[in-house]
């Protein structure tokens, strides 16, 4: 059963691009009010396009979740739209270099730590804040395959993805008696921009090759879709999860079984 978002509003970052882009578009096809968070102004305008022509309500803010005043600002703007934030999906992230581990570079390290890890939590911070005062409110944040799983070349992200686990259950035992639930979601390969970016510099044939790679490592070979993982959050952000918190869901066909 597809869950109702009527008179509910989402808060999505990362929204300009990818899982995000997707996912403000299931859930305001569920209608939600959505509010999307991206430091890209353009990725932003396409999803306003998009969920313009689904007759929804969308309010785009631009803003840098790794920055503490760009998002304690973003966070009293997304409240001001409708006054509360029921759902929040922190999912802005990024890749990293393709580097090995002794090869990696203390300003690279930073940047992926900075956005995947800090930026996670300083949206958490203030949704928490403002989810406390307004009595409860769920949180799903973006781990990754790459939380369970090891790869060459990913050490940085992969720590990135290991720590926001930590960060979604600790924070989630602390806020289960006040209505608050805290999960993530796992998502396998999924072709969106941050896949191309990370094979980008290969040829044409290469790249198709290493897209098989990654979508031959599933159980069922393939790569998701994004809007397979938007299915996952708002099942976690739903009421019919109300039973649910602390939890990292893998949407990654299979792969975390093996
Ligand atoms: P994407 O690159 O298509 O989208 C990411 C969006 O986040 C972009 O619009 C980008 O502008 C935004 N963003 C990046 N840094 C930001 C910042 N500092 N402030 C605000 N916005 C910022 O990638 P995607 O695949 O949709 O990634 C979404 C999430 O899914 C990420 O957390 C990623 O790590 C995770 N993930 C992706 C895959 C995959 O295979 N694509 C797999 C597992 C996990």
């Amino acid at each position: 059963m597809a869950a109702h978002f009527d008179g509910k509003t989402v808060l999505i970052t990362g929204a300009g691009s990818g899982i995000g882009q997707e996912s403000a578009l299931a859930f305001a096809e569920a209608g939600a009010v959505v509010i999307g968070i991206d430091r890209s102004s353009d990725g932003l305008s396409r999803t306003g396009e998009r969920l313009e022509a689904l007759g929804a309500r969308f309010e785009a803010l631009t803003a840098d979740v790794s920055d503490e005043h760009s998002v304690a600002a973003a966070i009293a703007k997304a409240k001001s739209v409708t006054g509360r934030i029921d759902c929040a999906f922190n999912n802005a992230g990024i890749t990293q270099s393709a580097t090995l581990t002794a090869d990696l570079t203390l300003e690279e390290w930073d940047r992926v730590m900075r956005i995947n890890v800090t930026g996670v939590w300083l949206c958490m911070r203030a949704e928490i804040k403002l989810m406390q005062a307004q009595g409860g409110g769920s949180i799903t944040n973006t781990a990754s395959f790459l939380s369970y799983h090891s790869m060459v070349m990913q050490t940085a992200y992969a720590a990135s993805k290991v720590a926001l686990v930590g960060l979604t259950k600790n924070a989630a035992i602390e806020y289960a008696t006040a209505g608050i639930r805290i999960n993530a979601v796992a998502p396998g390969g999924i072709p969106t921009g941050m896949m191309a970016q990370s094979l980008s510099g290969l040829g044409h044939e290469q790249e198709n090759a290493a897209r098989q790679a990654i979508a031959d490592m599933h159980p069922m070979k393939r790569l998701g879709k994004p809007r397979e993982i938007a299915h996952a959050v708002m099942f976690l952000s739903s009421d019919e999860a109300q039973f649910v918190t602390g939890i990292c869901l893998p949407v990654d066909g299979g792969w975390s079984a093996l």
